[in-house]
């Protein structure tokens, strides 16, 4: 039996894109499967003077299309969320607030549980962290728990302030920081593919793996984020948390147990061990680019709407990082990520050394081909192992051989989709794959070297819409005598 978890959950930015995207649909799920069921109440808040009853009417319209979205279950669920005007920056709309909580605390006989979940601008989240604390929102005798998205800071300076802000209201251990990809079936995968399967632990490390690739590709542009987008740039939107997340999902040591504590130390252990830059390595090992339209119809990064014209935030990073820690001693981790690219995909790519010992050249065997583990985490979900055999014939001669499994698309379907992943955590108070302030400021440090290279060049490479990003990505790993694996064809 599934147990339910009794809480008052508020959200802030109750009207806003997220809410209505994706966590009205995976709070409607987790109702469906019984982890919300009678003990709990959603309190929206945003600036606009909705009533409860038109607030319910956006959460149904957002659960459309959602399985098990049949009309008695939407309405049953939808009468738990209430509406109330609030401006964050004013600190008496809190009281009303705090007055709601309780009231509806007892009305659903709650237990004093409080999850307050930051769905706005990240402006705001230090205000609304310290007002929750100065006008008592907090419960006395349940748990209070504050989840706030991305981003988290744009530089060490900026979420080093902003976790100072919110330590002083909140504990680490009251405090869920989102990275979604955190809630990935595959993401979460990672750590049963490395740690149930004896024949890749034995290997995982140095003496056996020769790189590994990382690539979060995206086929669309900007649209209508350009605003965010131009203060952000595919560094800190994408390389600072979820390529670092994944790097230390695949490089940590294996951690004591599932707790959180464990399983945070063993990340910690890797992002503290990248390999500090000089300004000169990040010039090196860090290429960006811009997209520019492939056909007339295709606009240029810096033609889109809300971009300006002589923009220099890029669309695309790729890099060599290297970790200090012992198991990964010179074993470059590629990354690469970008808007426009060929294809839609986040996959990693595990590329082992080729045996040392090579019996088979009498029989014109020269070269031995390498194996390699690509895990894909989106949209494709699943695994590929490249093996080396025997190739059906009367000579002996050795061909590549894929071991294929992939997901189906219904199992993908039926599956928690990450933020449903990562309510449920919240509230069941599990911050396993939520991060962690040192896991933060280790990136943070590492990511601010390459924008501070950056920022002393003029250098902007541009790449075509519908590729894999400038030739200076592909320049970069053929310095080290080494090439991407995947081209951005169709995965076999
Ligand atoms: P949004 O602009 O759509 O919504 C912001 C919300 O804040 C709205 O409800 C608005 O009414 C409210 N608001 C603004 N000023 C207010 C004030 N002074 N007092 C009270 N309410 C106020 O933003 P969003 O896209 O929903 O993003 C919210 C957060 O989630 C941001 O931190 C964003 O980076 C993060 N995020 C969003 C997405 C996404 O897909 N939308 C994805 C990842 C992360």
């Amino acid at each position: 039996m599934t147990q339910e978890q009794a809480s008052v959950i508020t959200i802030f930015g109750g009207s806003g894109d997220l809410a209505r995207r994706k966590l009205y649909p995976a709070l409607f799920q987790l109702y469906r499967h019984g982890i919300l069921r009678d003990h709990f109440a959603v309190i929206g808040t945003a600036r606009r003077p909705w009533s409860n009853e038109y607030y319910r009417d956006i959460i149904a319209t957002s659960l459309e299309g959602e399985a098990g979205a049949v009309s008695d279950a939407v309405h049953a669920f939808a009468s738990h969320f209430y509406y109330q005007s609030h401006d964050v920056t004013d600190a008496d709309h809190y009281v009303t607030l705090r007055k709601l909580s309780s009231e509806l605390d007892d009305r659903y006989q709650v237990g004093g549980n409080r999850l307050f979940y930051m769905a706005m601008a990240p402006r705001f989240f230090g205000i609304i962290a310290s007002h929750i604390r100065s006008e008592h929102l907090l419960s006395a005798n349940g748990y209070n728990r504050l989840v706030i998205e991305k981003p988290f800071g744009r530089d060490f300076a900026s979420a080093k302030e902003l976790n100072d802000s919110i330590n002083a209201a909140f504990d680490e251990d009251q405090i869920y920081r989102i990275d979604h990809y955190l809630g990935k079936e595959m993401v979460q995968s990672l750590m049963a593919v490395r740690f149930a399967n004896p024949m890749f632990k034995a290997v995982w490390n140095h003496d056996y793996i020769d790189n590994v690739q990382i690539t979060l590709a995206e086929a669309v542009g900007v649209e209508e984020r350009a605003g965010y987008y131009e203060t952000a740039g595919a560094l800190r939107d994408m390389v600072q948390n979820h390529i670092m997340q994944l790097i230390a999902y695949v490089a940590m040591p294996e951690p004591e147990s599932l707790t959180p504590n464990a399983v945070h130390q063993a990340k910690r252990s890797i992002l503290e061990s990248l390999k500090p830059l000089t300004p000169e390595d990040a010039a090196e090992n860090f290429v960006r680019g811009q997209y520019v339209g492939d056909t007339p119809d295709q606009p240029d990064y810096v033609q889109e709407e809300g971009v300006a014209a002589d923009s220099k935030t890029e669309t695309f990073v790729a890099g060599r990082i290297e970790l200090t820690d012992s198991a990964w001693t010179g074993v470059p981790f590629y990354v690469r990520t970008g808007k426009h690219m060929t294809r839609k995909s986040t996959q990693i790519t595990v590329n082992f050394k080729p045996t040392k010992q090579n019996i088979f050249a009498p029989v014109g065997c020269n070269e031995l081909a390498a194996n390699s583990l690509t895990i894909f985490v989106e949209p494709e979900e699943g695994y590929r192992l490249v093996i080396n055999g025997k190739q059906l014939g009367q000579d002996f001669h050795i061909g590549q051989f894929p071991l294929n499994f992939r997901h189906d698309a219904n199992a993908i379907a039926n599956a928690p989709e990450a933020y449903e992943h990562l309510l449920q955590d919240a509230l069941a108070g599990n911050q396993t794959n939520f991060t962690r302030w040192h896991e933060l400021k280790a990136t943070w440090q590492y990511v601010d070297k390459i924008r501070q290279a950056w920022d002393a060049s003029d250098v902007m490479p541009t790449y075509k819409s519908g590729s894999m990003g400038p030739d200076a990505a592909a320049a970069l790993l053929a310095k080290y005598g080494d090439h991407w694996s995947w081209d951005g064809s169709a995965n076999d």
